[in-house]
This record gives structure tokens, C-alpha cells and sequence, in this order.
């Protein structure tokens, strides 16, 4: 929309001890079991019209190889070496813990019990980039967003030492990762593996190369649970391989139901393509991002759902996209009047787009979307001030008349471009009806 060069990456973290046990639970292999997982993710962004570039799989040959490749290089430079490990174990976060972390014998993330466990494993020296990262994080406020969880990273990496990473699993507890290429009694970390995909994605999911394009990333987008492996393993792991870091990390928040949390045992789950089926991808898209500041938690409901739809979608939206054209048509035979529209109009249109592409910037969607609502009402009003319908009945204010649906099809226009990355089939629609296609150009 802006003429940037974009890649778009998402995709699937495969490997690790929950997929492991989630396969042998099913009674089949691991790779068949991420086989089966991966065709709903995928047809689920496409459902919702997401238009990511690339899609990477980290059980893909092409991932696996730069990732030893990664491995090799930083054990080469002595910035991996082996060590005895023990401490209490939690399975299912696949990480250990310190006895001072773990209360009453569970584990202090996911309250399930811990195990000891004593282990040779292989460390990568995270701790001594401890003073680097924290000056990178102060230097650079938009590192890590929203502003509360960067306080939150700071908080605990000047409050605490960073210690050492085990960067591998003996494979007779875990088998299902990448070994490493030094020694093949070992897979690697999950997270060693997952991160990498970055990357990775950009050296061999494409022909072309697209490395120095593409890197380092605008934004990596992702779960408050996941932050801080990003913000401190990734950075760490980038600051050892002499990469530059990405500009921002932004952790959204978690979604919950009727005020409660989302889980199988509460059967409170929303099913998306559900949503989809019954609202569409547009409404759903304009809800999500809508209804919360983006990277806070938010509640879903079907109430608040539906009041959007009916209020801003239906009431707002609709009865101007509907008025405007019934007007064009009837008024002007379906051909737009050309018009020199007044200077007052077109700047007010011009700074709400200004405004909603700051906030866009930002990935302040539901402001973003508040802003271009009030181009959508203050234009509803604009029609009910203006009364094209009376001004038709006197031929002498024709011109008038031009100049309202002139100004009317520009908004249209406007809205349409804009309201694409938010609502792609609306978006399209509202061009086609004042008879534009879509395309980036459009816009210029
Ligand atoms: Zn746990």
C-alpha cells in the first residue's frame, strides 16, 4: 500500500518434546503428525485472507541445514562448550529450573511437577551479551513493544544475572530435533531451532536471494508467552553470529472468552473458521483488530461482535456505501461528475488519512480503524447536510450537486484503499462499485 518491499513470513515450529508426545500419543510418527497439523494452519490464513509471502516448516531440509550451519560456526568460535547439569526439569516447558524457581516441587511458569535430572548438555554463553542487550534495549525504545513488556524484559535482565543456555537435549530423551553437527548423540534446544526460522526462511524458501533484502526484519511479531526467548535467546544468539538484530519485537496479547480463559476443558473454544462461515473473513478481521488496543489482552464475545457488525459495519459503513452509490446512479445516470470539490473537504479527507497511516505505522489498528470511522460518519453527516435529493429538484444547483457526489465517490475511493489491509474483500468491493480495480497503484 505504501510501495514498500515487503516479505511476509509465517509458519510452523515443529520439532520438540510437546510434538513429540503429541505424535506417540496419537500412535504415529512425528513427522507425519506435523504433516497432518500443517495443511489446517496454512487453509486457516487463507480463510482469513492472509497474504504471507512464504510459509516455513522447521522439520524442512533447507531450515535444518542453516541451523547446524549456525550451530557449527558458534561452536567453532568457542561460544558453545559441554557441562554438567543438574536441576529440576519440567517436561512440558521442556526447560530446567533452579531450585530457588521451583516452589513445592512445580514448576514455576506452568505449576506441573519437576523432576531432578542431572545431564551432560552443551551451553551456549548467553550470559556474557547480558550488559550488550540491556544497552540495546535502552537505546532502542521501539526494540521491544508494547512499552510495558519491554520494562518488564528490562526489569528482569537488570535485576538478574543471565546465565548460560543448554542449547541441546541427550537424544535419549528427546530425539525429535535437529541433531547437532558436532556431536550426534545430541538434537538441539526446540527454541535454538525454532528461532533461526527467520532467517533461515529467507536463504532457501525462495530461488532468489533474499538475505540482505530482507534482513534484519521491520517487525517480528509474536505471543506475550514467547517473548522473552525472543528477545533475550534471539538477540543473544544474533549477537553471536554478528547479525544485526530486528527493529522491533512486538508480543501481542492472549484473547479471552465471555471473560473467561480459552481451553478444551471449558469448551470455550472459538473455532475461527467457524467465525468465518458465519460472519466472514472481513468482520472478523474488523473485530479482532478493532475491539483492544493491539499487543493487550481482549475479550471475545459474540454479543460485542455482533454489535460491531450491526453498528459500525451495517449502520455506518454500509448506509454511506449504500447511500452514496443509490445517489450516483440515480442523480447522475452512474457516472461520477467531474468537479472541482472545495479545498475544506479534500484536507479534512487528506489529514484523517494522514492520522490513520500514522497509527498503521504504529500497529495501532483499532485507532487506526477509530480514525477512518470518523471519516465514514463525518461523511454520513456531510449527506444529511447536504440533502442531494432536494438539491435535484432544482436544476440551477446542479453544480452543487456535482461537487456532493464528486466528493462522496473520493471518499469512497479513499476508504476503500485504506480499509484493504484491514477488510481485503470490502476493500475491493467498494472500488469495483465506483468502477476501480484494485491494485497497489491505486494509491499513488
Ligand atoms: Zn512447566
Amino acid at each position: 500500500l505504501r510501495g514498500r518491499d515487503v516479505f511476509f513470513l509465517t509458519g510452523l515450529d515443529e520439532h520438540g518434546q510437546k510434538v513429540q508426545q503429541a505424535a506417540a500419543k496419537t500412535g504415529i510418527a512425528p513427522q507425519m503428525h506435523c504433516d497432518r497439523l500443517a495443511p489446517q494452519f496454512r487453509n486457516l490464513w487463507e480463510r482469513l485472507n492472509i497474504s504471507n509471502d512464504a510459509f516455513i516448516r522447521t522439520t524442512d531440509d533447507g531450515h535444518k541445514s542453516v541451523v547446524q550451519r549456525y550451530l557449527q560456526q558458534l561452536y567453532d568460535n568457542q561460544l558453545i562448550y559441554k557441562d554438567d547439569y543438574t536441576g529440576w526439569y519440567c517436561t512440558f516447558d521442556e526447560r530446567f529450573w533452579t531450585d530457588k524457581d521451583v516452589e513445592n516441587g512445580l514448576c514455576p511458569d506452568c505449576k506441573r511437577p519437576v523432576e531432578q535430572l542431572s545431564e551432560r548438555n552443551y551451553f551456549f554463553k548467553m550470559g556474557q551479551y547480558q550488559p550488550r542487550l540491556v544497552a540495546h534495549i535502552e537505546q532502542n525504545p521501539n526494540f521491544i513493544r508494547p512499552e510495558s513488556r519491554r520494562n518488564e524484559v528490562l526489569g528482569f535482565l537488570t535485576t538478574q544475572k543471565l546465565g548460560d543456555l543448554s542449547i541441546s537435549r541427550p537424544k535419549s530423551r528427546l530425539s525429535w530435533g535437529i541433531e547437532l553437527p558436532f556431536d550426534q548423540d545430541y538434537v538441539t534446544y526446540v527454541w535454538f531451532d525454532a528461532l533461526v526460522n527467520y532467517i533461515s526462511a529467507l536463504e532457501y524458501l525462495r530461488p532468489e536471494p533474499l538475505v540482505d533484502r530482507f534482513w534484519p526484519a521491520n517487525v517480528h511479531l509474536v505471543g506475550k508467552d514467547i517473548l522473552t526467548t525472543h528477545a533475550v535467546y534471539w538477540s543473544t544468539m544474533l549477537m553471536a553470529l554478528d547479525l544485526p538484530l530486528p527493529e522491533t519485537i512486538f508480543a501481542h496479547g492472549w484473547w479471552t472468552v465471555d471473560g473467561e480463559k480459552m481451553s478444551k476443558s471449558r469448551g470455550n473454544v472459538v473455532d475461527p473458521n467457524k467465525i468465518v462461515d458465519e460472519f466472514g473473513a472481513d468482520a472478523f478481521r474488523y473485530f479482532l483488530l478493532r475491539e483492544v488496543p493491539f499487543g493487550y489482552d481482549g475479550d471475545f464475545s459474540r454479543t460485542a461482535l455482533v454489535g460491531r457488525i450491526n453498528s459500525e459495519l451495517a449502520d455506518d459503513l454500509g448506509n454511506l456505501l449504500s447511500r452514496s452509490l443509490t445517489m450516483i446512479e440515480r442523480f447522475a445516470n452512474g457516472v461520477i461528475p467531474q468537479s472541482k470539490t472545495t479545498h475544506d473537504l479534500n484536507s479534512k479527507v487528506g489529514e484523517i488519512v494522514a492520522r490513520a497511516s500514522v497509527h498503521l505505522e504504529r500497529l495501532e489498528f483499532g485507532k487506526a480503524l477509530e480514525t477512518i470511522w470518523e471519516l465514514v460518519q463525518s461523511t454520513n453527516q456531510y449527506i444529511d447536510k447536504t440533502a442531494p435529493w432536494k438539491l435535484a429538484k432544482k436544476p440551477d444547483e446542479r453544480e452543487q450537486l456535482d461537487e456532493v457526489l464528486f466528493h462522496l465517490a473520493a471518499v469512497l475511493k479513499t476508504l476503500g484503499i485504506i480499509l484493504y489491509p484491514f477488510m481485503p474483500s470490502k476493500g475491493e468491493e467498494i472500488l469495483k462499485q465506483i468502477g476501480l480495480a484494485w491494485s497497489p497503484s491505486v494509491f499513488f
